[in-house]
């Protein structure tokens, strides 16, 4: 954040403000974590603060403190739109573009609001007063932590903040081991362990919740697995039916695609689940060195992301979507082969 941003956000926050702090569509462990860990900072510095999501979250993230206070458009609309409405200053965080919050873009669009957005994806749209991006970094859950750096604010470290940054840290990067993850981020955790977030704890909560139906699901998806070896690529299917007969719930599928990017010589990897009640097929990227999902979820599936982890749709058939995607590849034949 530069020097102009800290004193334009620090002025901003001076007095009591109504603010909202909003994540994106489908909110993942970031997206949560960050926006209730700025939020639980905001409240101690005075500000009425209500937390605010398009729509609802995995059953793996509820048990995080504070969890149950965000409202979301799915389930409670007049509030939700109340909130934005009556908003002094919204922080968007997690996102780069207005949107990524699905049926929220209208409202937010609308909103009088002052915008702050804290985010780590690349290419941020310019909507807000105070842009505070950087494409470096591992998660916004550890930028929301230089934020509070920033404000000069960190004694307001509590065990209930450090937990859900820590979550948000962890998730994003899958446990500390992608890319992004640096000297600094480990110095951050090291800081929200020492306020009260109980690593060992927070992990089990997180990734020890498997069902039966989920793991019967890991074993279809598996079971669907393709390899091409020419381009480096896996993928995996999963269809409606699919996961109507082993009860998908939502964040079932969560980390699925990181079992096709851990086969040995594999680079690029996807997965395309397909979801009826939208009538799209949802799209995962990951890929491992200098193939960019990012710029191919942007020019073929509507999407974007990170250079090793984004997403995308398709309004095509799941069939029609795979032998698409098939297509592609020969495009990128060299380039995969020498990452
Ligand atoms: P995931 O595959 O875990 O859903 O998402 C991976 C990354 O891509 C996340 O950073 C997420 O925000 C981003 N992403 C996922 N789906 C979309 C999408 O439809 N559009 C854009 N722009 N980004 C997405
Ligand atoms: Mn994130």
């Amino acid at each position: 954040m530069n020097s102009e941003a800290i004193s334009e956000a620090k002025k901003l926050l001076t007095t009591p403000k109504n603010i909202v702090v909003v994540g994106h569509k489908n909110p993942d462990g970031d997206a949560i974590g960050s926006c209730l860990g700025l939020g639980n900072y905001l409240r101690q510095k005075g500000h009425q603060v209500t937390v605010v999501m398009p729509n609802d979250f995995p059953d793996f993230l509820k048990w995080i403190p504070e969890a149950s206070s965000i409202i979301t458009l799915e389930n409670e609309e007049e509030k939700t739109k109340d909130s934005i409405k009556n908003a002094d200053l919204i922080f968007t965080l997690d996102f780069n573009a207005l949107h990524r919050t699905g049926d929220l873009e209208e409202y937010l669009e609308k909103a009088t609001a002052n915008f702050i957005l804290i985010d780590h994806h690349q290419q941020p749209d310019n909507f807000a007063t105070v842009t505070y991006s950087d494409v470096a970094m591992c998660s916004t859950s550890e930028m929301v932590f230089h934020f509070i750096e920033f404000m000069d604010d960190i004694s307001c470290l509590n065990k209930e903040n450090a937990t859900q940054l820590y979550v948000g840290i962890m998730t994003d990067t899958g446990s500390f081991r992608f890319p992004a993850t640096t000297a600094t981020t480990h110095r951050v955790i090291a800081k929200l362990i020492e306020a009260g977030a109980k690593n060992s704890e927070i992990h089990q909560n997180i990734y020890d919740t498997n069902s039966p139906d989920r793991l019967k699901l890991l074993g279809v998806a598996l079971n669907n697995l393709v390899m091409l070896p020419e381009f480096k690529t896996a993928y995996i299917t999963l269809s409606q039916e699919e996961l109507n007969q082993n009860n998908f719930k939502k964040g079932d599928t969560e980390g699925f695609v990181n079992y096709a990017l851990s086969m040995t010589g594999v680079i690029f990897a996807a997965i395309f689940i397909e979801n009826k009640k939208e009538d799209i097929v949802k799209i995962s990227f990951r890929s491992k060195g200098n193939f960019s999902v990012n710029e191919f979820s942007r020019k073929y599936y509507n999407g974007g992301g990170h250079t090793n982890a984004a997403g995308g749709k398709s309004l095509k058939t799941l069939t029609e979507t795979v032998s698409e995607f098939k297509n592609l590849l020969p495009k990128y034949k060299n380039e995969l082969n020498e990452s």
